[in-house]
Order: structure tokens, then sequence, then C-alpha cells
């Protein structure tokens, strides 16, 4: 069951790299984060025995029970929240995640200040931006964005270093990178996270920097979430 996730993974490389020759980026330019909410760990151990390192986690818990142990035995293994993080779990999140891609609203950021100073450790921090402006989606809707960006930076002292976004499902992949590149370049932010197994070779073709990959890499999710 798991040994073709070491040829999806493979598959999956080969295509953002043909989607970044295309495009005439780098073959380089793109990281693939594996998004393993809801897989088996077994398909996980598959994928760090491929060689994957760059891993995304929807939720606190399953992602401390998956990566305690197997952070001692792959210590160069980078994590990234890329699920809703509620304000009581942030000392959970920072002390587990190399990289925050969902920070969505004040009170997360200033309860990230808070832990990030407590525990002498800084996750890399992406904010969610609703690109879609989906009434039930997280994110910063993108007329609040700047104003939100302003104030991580200056009121709580955060870098921003990515924005993150999850569009409508049907709607054009295209605008919306090439609209989060826009958000991301009017604010100094140098990457943007966009694009998942559907449609994650023309958000590379057109700009993303993080691609989160699932389903593409590992199979369908076992169980419903
Ligand atoms: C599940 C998930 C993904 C991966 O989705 P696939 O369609 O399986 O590639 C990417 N990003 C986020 C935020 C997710 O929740």
């Amino acid at each position: 069951m798991t040994d073709d996730v070491a040829d999806k993974l493979a598959a999956v490389n080969e295509r953002i790299r043909a989607a970044c020759s295309d495009a005439g980026r780098p073959p380089d330019a793109v990281t693939l984060v594996a998004v393993g909410k809801a897989q088996s760990d077994e398909r996980i151990d598959a994928a760090l025995e491929a060689g994957q390192r760059i891993f995304g986690e929807n939720y606190v818990q399953e992602a401390q029970a998956r990566w305690r142990t197997r952070r001692r035995h792959y210590p160069d293994v980078e994590l990234h929240m890329v699920g809703p993080l509620q304000s009581n779990k942030a000392g959970d999140a920072v002390a587990l995640f190399d990289v925050i891609q969902t920070l969505d609203r004040p009170k997360l950021a200033s309860a990230l200040r808070k832990e990030i100073d407590k525990q002498d450790r800084s996750p890399r921090l992406y904010v969610q931006v609703n690109t879609g402006e989906e009434p039930q989606k997280a994110g910063i809707a993108p007329d609040e964005l700047d104003a939100f960006i302003a104030r991580c930076r200056d009121e709580h002292g955060l870098a921003i270093e990515g924005l993150m976004a999850i569009p409508p499902e049907g709607e054009e992949i295209a605008l919306h990178t090439a609209f989060l590149r826009k958000l991301a370049d009017r604010n100094n932010i140098e990457r943007i996270s966009i694009g998942m197994s559907e449609d994650y070779e023309t958000a590379v073709r057109f700009g993303a920097d993080l691609v989160r990959v699932g389903s593409a890499i590992f199979g369908p999710r076992p169980r419903k979430e």
C-alpha cells in the first residue's frame, strides 16, 4: 500500500521541475510541502525514506504524535502548520513547527508573540489570505491585509515571510496565484504558498514558491476529516 508513495512523490517533483522550466524559473525555485493530514504513518514513513523532508500538518495533536519520535530519526525534517490554529494552541505550535502558514487574526498574532518570547523559538510565519472572500473560510480579507501585516510587524514585532491562500474550489488558480503575488509584492513579502494536488503545476507556472500537496503523493485520504 505504501510502495507507490515514492513513485508518486518522484512524479510530483518531476512535474514541479517541468512547470518551473515552462515558466523560465530555476528548477529548484519551488518548495514542495507534503501534506500528511489523515494519512497513515506508514505513508509518511515511505515519503521520509524516499527523501522528502518538508511536511505540512493540519492538526497540532496529530502532528505531535506523529513527529515526536520521527524527528529524532530525521533531525532535518521541517514541519509546516497549514491548518487552522487556535490561540490556545499557540504554545504547542511554536514548540513543534518550523513554519506556521495560518496566521489569520490579531489574537493569534499576539499569542504567537508571547510564546516566541517565552520559548525563545521563532517559527517562520505566513499570513493566510482569503483571496476568494469566502465567508466560511479562514484568512484575512484582501482589503484588510495591509493593515493586518502592519499590525503584525509594528505592534507585535513579527516578521512575515510569506502569504498563504486556499482558493475556492473550481476557480481559476492562475488568477488567485497572480493576486496573491500582487498582495505579497505590495507588502514587501517574498514568498507565496498556493497550489494543491489538483492545481499545483499551474500555481508553479504563475509564481507559487511553496505548493502544498497531499493526495497526489499519499493517495486519497482514507478517513474523512
Ligand atoms: C489538505 C490540504 C492540502 C493538500 O490537499 P490535497 O488536495 O490533498 O493536495 C493543502 N493545503 C491545505 C491547507 C490542506 O488542508
